[in-house]
């Protein structure tokens, strides 16, 4: 990591130490420092490896727990939709998550293979989000351990993450980087429905959201603004509305100048998105983490 890499990164994991961290993502300096510093970049870039999870959180707000029947997704076109991005942007920090990352450990050493070998030089940091609820074969904490821009950042949830100790002392072992959030509790998005409100409030949303500064989303070959838009999409919640996602496979963006512009129209975007309206990021309510659901949830 470069001297000013490592600088950003102290600065975020010290806001997040102090639980500031939601205050400067939302009010978009962190965003605006790193862009003037890397033009070409990306700041964050989530990618959505399964839709598969070993929990339901009845609050997830990127809505895994309405999944019926969720997949593993085929890590090829995540790797070829990788190939196409990163050959119009560099990426800062590439997040792997799902669902849950290590629910498919072959499709993860894939990635990470590919991600060492081919685009090292595009990416500044990787993280992988995971529960702590599962230990990785002896052959993915050697992918993990192979890449050095690599770290795995744990999701505390108490008696729900009982593998958390076991999998962080292999890190320890093995010297993988590693983190632990300790979250004390979540705000409520709400269910994905639509809300009757004025336009304003809905920019309101949209304009203070953390999601939308730290989270453009890779999934299925298609770009995002969050990941709540485009799960809310693939479930059929939300109208498929064309300028608001970027189809990364479209032979239009062959030319990496033609979608450097396209991926920017997503990250700069400072009108609303349609999912913005079936959302409560906004609502001030906060609720117990990771609380477990019997079966997947339903909107109505
Ligand atoms: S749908 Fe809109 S308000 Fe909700 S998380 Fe995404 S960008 Fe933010």
């Amino acid at each position: 990591m470069s001297g000013t890499n490592r600088l950003f990164h102290f600065a975020a994991v010290t806001a997040r130490k102090l639980h500031l961290w939601p205050i400067i993502a939302r009010s978009g300096i962190y965003n605006r420092a790193r862009r003037r510093k890397y033009p070409d970049s990306i700041v964050h870039l989530d990618v959505v490896l399964t839709e598969c999870c070993s929990l339901r959180c009845r609050d997830c707000s990127n809505l895994m727990q309405y999944y019926h029947n969720p997949a593993n997704l085929d890590v090829n076109e995540i790797i070829r939709s990788l190939q196409i991005l990163l050959a119009a942007v560099r990426v800062n920090q590439l997040k792997i998550l799902g669902g849950e990352p290590f629910v498919c450990q072959k499709q993860l050493i894939r990635l990470l293979e590919y991600l060492r070998e081919e685009a090292d030089q595009r990416i500044g940091e990787i993280d992988i989000i995971t529960n702590g609820t599962i230990v990785p074969s002896d052959e993915c904490i050697m992918a993990l351990k192979e890449n050095p821009k690599l770290k795995v950042v744990f999701s505390n949830y108490g008696e729900l993450s009982n593998k958390l100790s076991e999998f962080a002392d292999i890190c320890k072992r093995e010297h993988i980087r590693y983190e632990v959030i300790e979250d004390k509790f979540w705000w409520d998005f709400g269910k994905p429905v639509l809300r009757d409100e004025k336009e304003g409030k809905t920019q309101h949303r949209y304009d203070g959201c953390y999601s939308r500064r730290l989270c453009t989303t890779l999934y299925r070959g298609r770009l995002y603004v969050c990941p709540r838009q485009a799960h809310a999409l693939n479930l059929g919640f939300i109208p498929d509305c064309d300028d608001e996602t970027v189809n990364i496979m479209n032979p239009e963006f062959a030319e990496s100048e033609a979608l450097y512009d396209a991926v920017y129209g997503i990250v700069d975007r400072k009108k609303y998105i349609t999912a913005c309206r079936y959302c409560g990021s906004d609502s001030g309510i906060k609720v117990e983490r990771a609380i477990q659901s019997e079966r997947p949830s339903d909107v109505s």
